[in-house]
């Protein structure tokens, strides 16, 4: 067939943060690196990311990357893996300074050092008084890293597929991973990139749910190429809902605000987080915050004509901290809610935000999936970012952590893949190049029939109501069953005018199967996990069960499935922390 073909060493999909760090190790060795956006790559959502990045420098409060550790298991539920988690810590602080020397304008103390503020989670002597440990460049974190990391991947020459779509990775029939197959948005062409290794960066899948944080672009498509691949999803039951989105909309408020002295009240004025956490109050780990914020409201405590939500107060910080610090959230609550948080408080309420599971990798960025009875090594195969799951967050992520993820990890796959990519390039088969073009094909289905913008609606909205904060065996049981009938209905979906719309419809239409993976791995984990552990919550199982369930899920596409693997908890170095009851 005469699809035209290119061929690197490394190929890497996605422009985010994990991928960026990743690429950049790469290139500046003189590897030949493709790196495949569908998006300009200063779009990705890591440019959204405010908040900050968590490493213990100890420039505000003492602190140490041992205590950091600490936090991050305990915050994971304990369903962290502590060998990446004592790694993920210790890197932190050269990961940072690492940062600051390639340019990320960071915000300042007095004396001259990068300014930290505090965050959920966070505590100096393993759990005592809260510490400050997560680095800001203002609410605009995000954004000064991505920037800095394209503009010095512009320097070390990595070659840029700018606004090209992946469709599926090309695998042999060894299971070996020999690139992928892209689309040139603007023109339609296909295109088969060739390489010794590929990296997944694609991010998370916020666009599983109808209220989401996340970015329209983030419909999760690394994660469903790698099932469609015969990898299986790790853990992905363990989705984040950030506490405070802007009310019915989504958007994000930074915990950076309530790091900041901000705190939540109910329709009483009550600061009603003191009731649920003592000590941490607002500042307790994000899934206890989002389960304070939905019980004032389903208890008739809310705020607003219809009781839904909950109220933001930062009014109290001053125009001029808030200009300093928060600049950009004054502007979201602005555009958004009509609100000059200067002022007034904003209205606020939980919004789907960040996938702890994804892509099962050991810590050097290389994909494992299960073989036989055992685990191996996907062969050609890494993953780093949102999309991957190491697993450092467990059963829940601590603000700040996430940034940190993405570049300890890319850098650690980046320079994982450099060390292995002495093979020699393999040919592709004519049946695996067949397969992943059969995906294209299947959407120059035009006519009368369901819209894809149809479809996705219910789906989303279903995943809100039967995935959402608090889940029983009923709702997610009726849940599942109905979101399979949504996929069946992924054959009667037609393109509507196609010629119009050209090459957009088809992409939306491969985004959605992509959302529906990623919501059916996350429903169906959900199901079968009967304890409540960090953000996944039963009520009809309220209780952490480390007795069997001190395991991570894996989602298997062939038929539905749920197996189950060992949580590692041994560190590298130090001794383990034992689960203990998690009270903040
Ligand atoms: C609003 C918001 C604020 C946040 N704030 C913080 C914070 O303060 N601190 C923190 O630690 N974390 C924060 N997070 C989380 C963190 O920003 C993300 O988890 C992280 O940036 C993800 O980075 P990534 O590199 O994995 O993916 P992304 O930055 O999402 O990039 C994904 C890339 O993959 C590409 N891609 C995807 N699919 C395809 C495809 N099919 N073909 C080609 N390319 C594709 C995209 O074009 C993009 O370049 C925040 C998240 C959000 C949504």
């Amino acid at each position: 067939m005469g699809l035209a073909k290119r061929r690197f060493d490394a190929l890497i999909i996605g422009a985010g943060g994990a991928g960026l760090n990743a690429a950049i190790q790469l290139a500046g060795r003189e590897a030949r690196v493709a790196v495949v956006s569908k998006v300009f790559p200063t779009r990705s959502h890591t440019v959204a990311a405010q908040g900050g990045v968590n490493a213990a420098l100890a420039n505000v409060l003492p602190d140490n990357w041992h205590w950091h550790m600490f936090d991050t298991v305990k915050g994971s539920d304990y369903l962290g893996d502590q060998d990446a988690i004592e790694y993920m810590c210790r890197e932190a602080i050269p990961t940072v300074y690492e940062l600051e020397h390639n340019g990320v304008p960071f915000s300042r103390l007095d004396n001259g050092k990068i300014y930290q503020r505090a965050f959920g989670g966070q505590s100096q002597n393993f759990g005592g008084a809260q510490a400050a440990r997560t680095c800001a460049a203002a609410d605009r974190t995000g954004h000064a890293i991505l920037h800095t990391l394209y503009q010095q991947n512009l320097r070390a020459r990595t070659h840029f597929f700018d606004e090209y779509f992946a469709i599926d990775l090309i695998r042999d029939d060894d299971g070996a991973i020999l690139g992928a197959l892209v689309l040139e948005i603007e023109t339609g062409e296909p295109l088969l990139i060739e390489a010794k290794a590929t990296v997944l960066a694609t991010g998370g899948c916020g666009q599983a749910f109808r209220t989401t944080s996340n970015a329209h672009i983030n419909t999760g498509d690394g994660m469903a190429m790698a099932l469609r691949a015969g990898v299986p999803l790790m853990d992905m039951e363990f989705y984040q809902f950030h506490p405070t989105g802007i009310a019915g909309k989504g958007m994000l408020i930074t915990e950076g605000v309530r790091g900041e002295g901000g705190y939540l009240v109910n329709k009483d004025g009550e600061r009603f987080m003191e009731r649920y956490a003592p000590n941490a109050k607002d500042l307790a780990s994000r899934d206890v915050v989002s389960r304070a914020i939905v019980t004032e409201v389903k208890e008739g405590r809310g705020c607003g004509p219809n009781g839904e939500h909950v109220l933001l107060k930062l009014d109290h910080l001053g125009e001029e901290i808030i200009n300093k610090r928060l600049p950009g959230i004054r502007e979201t609550g602005k555009i958004f809610a009509g609100v000059d948080a200067v002022r007034e408080p904003l209205p606020v309420f939980p919004t789907a935000h960040y996938a702890m599971g994804g892509i099962p990798t050991d810590r050097f960025g290389r994909v494992l999936a299960p073989i036989g009875t055992g685990e191996e090594v996907v062969p050609g195969l890494y993953a780093a970012g949102e999309c991957a799951c190491v697993s450092v967050h467990g059963a829940n992520r601590l603000g700040g952590n996430s940034l940190l993820d993405i570049l300890v990890f890319g850098r650690a796959a980046g320079l994982d893949l450099m060390q292995h990519m002495e093979s020699n390039h393999r040919p592709m088969s004519e049946a695996a190049v067949d397969k992943a073009m059969s995906r294209l094909e299947r959407w120059d289905r035009k006519g009368d029939g369901i819209s894809v913008r149809e479809l996705r609606d219910e789906f989303r909205k279903c995943m809100e109501d039967h995935a959402g904060v608090f889940r029983t065996e009923e709702i997610m049981d009726e849940g599942v069953a109905r979101l399979k009938a949504l996929r069946d209905q992924l054959d009667d979906v037609r393109l509507q005018d196609h010629s119009r719309v050209f090459n957009t419809a088809r992409i939306e239409a491969l985004e959605l199967e992509n959302i529906m993976a990623c919501g059916m791995a996350i429903a169906v984990s959900a199901l079968h996990r009967r304890e409540s552990r960090g953000a996944h919550s039963r009520p009809d199982y309220p209780s952490r069960d480390d007795a069997n369930w001190m395991k991570h899920s894996l989602y298997l596409l062939d038929g539905d499935r749920a197996e189950y693997k060992p949580v590692q908890t041994r560190p590298l170095s130090v001794e383990t922390f034992p689960p203990k009851e998690r009270v903040y």
